[in-house]
């Protein structure tokens, strides 16, 4: 008896299993088909704001699905599904492309010259040709390389002894774009690598500043991490940031560059283009706003 419910359980286990790779198999598979034509992905844009001007600095190009059966599927699940499957190669060449373009048209409309940021997996360092597709792109377009900034994350620089990653860094940043570490603190991998690549920028992952202005040890830990990036000689940028206390934090911690829902989300190109166009300070926009004036 106790065999068989044993393996009753077995047999339940597998097929949850079973579900679970099928619908990813089926979320890879419309995957694949929306890339091909208009299925529903786009980019969103997310606006990053200096700290001692206010102004926009740059945006970060984020990937949307609005999956036609399922509604929208978050890049968190997506992606990975992507990267096991190869797709986010073809994918990562879609979003550079776009983002660049939509980057160049602002541009052109008048908007003052600021950063697009694009978002890189370590797949499309070692599976592609990751140099001549950035060259392309800025060829195809006009956009000047200065503006377009590569976000890698840590899980790239696993793999540290092997020389492409070193070697692909070195070329792109030949080409005059700008590098930036993403979700910094998360990885697991040791920091003797931050002397040792080029990169410009040093994004702080969302858990150091979530809670830091209620806890004095991660107010340490976040002024320790910011520290640690200027003492290097990069601009510090921090992701998250949701409430005007930890923007204040940030700006006395002497952070350069807030990302957060206090600002903006990542919105479609059109709603992006108002901060695109904005010349004048957005943190004074936010002040504006919170003033209760009803
Ligand atoms: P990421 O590159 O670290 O992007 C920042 C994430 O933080 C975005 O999540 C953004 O919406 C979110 N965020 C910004 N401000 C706040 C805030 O104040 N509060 C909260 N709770 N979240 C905030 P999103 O758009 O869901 O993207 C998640 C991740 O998916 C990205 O993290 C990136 O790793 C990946 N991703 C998105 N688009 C692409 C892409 O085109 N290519 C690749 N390879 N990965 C992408
Ligand atoms: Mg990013
Ligand atoms: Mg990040
Ligand atoms: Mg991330």
């Amino acid at each position: 008896r106790a065999k068989e419910e044993g393996r009753g359980r077995y047999v339940v286990f597998e097929a949850g299993m079973d579900e679970a790779v099928q619908q990813k198999v089926a979320i890879a598979t419309d995957l694949r088909n929306a890339l091909g034509g208009d299925s529903g992905l786009s980019v969103h844009y997310q606006p990053l704001i200096d700290l001692v001007s206010g102004r926009v600095t740059g945006f970060e190009a984020l990937l949307r699905w609005a999956h036609p059966e399922r509604g929208n599927i978050p890049p968190t699940v997506f992606i990975p599904i992507a990267e096991s499957s190869h797709l986010i190669c073809d994918l990562g060449y879609w979003v550079l492309r776009q983002a660049v373009m939509q980057a160049k048209q602002w541009l052109d409309a008048g908007a003052p010259p600021r950063e697009i940021a694009v978002n890189i997996s370590a797949a499309q360092i070692w599976n592609t040709d990751l140099v001549a597709d950035v060259k392309s792109v800025l060829e195809e377009t006009g956009f000047p390389p200065d503006l377009l900034c590569l976000e890698l994350t840590e899980s790239l620089l696993i793999n540290l002894e092997e020389n492409r990653v070193r070697s692909v860094l070195k070329a792109l940043k030949a080409l005059g774009v700008v590098l930036a570490l993403d979700d910094f603190g998360t990885g697991f991998s040791s920091l003797g690598y931050l002397t040792q690549l080029p990169f410009d920028k040093l994004k702080i992952d969302r858990v150091f500043i979530d809670g830091s202005t209620e806890s004095v040890r991660k107010a340490e830990l976040l002024r320790g991490i910011i520290g640690l990036g200027q003492g290097l000689g990069m601009i510090t940028v921090a992701e998250g940031a949701e409430k005007p206390e930890e923007v204040e934090l940030l700006r006395k911690l002497g952070c350069d560059v807030v990302q957060g829902f206090i600002f903006a989300r990542p919105t479609p190109a059109d709603i992006a283009l108002t901060f695109a166009l904005q010349q004048d300070s957005v943190a004074l926009m936010y002040a504006a706003q919170t003033t209760p004036d009803d």
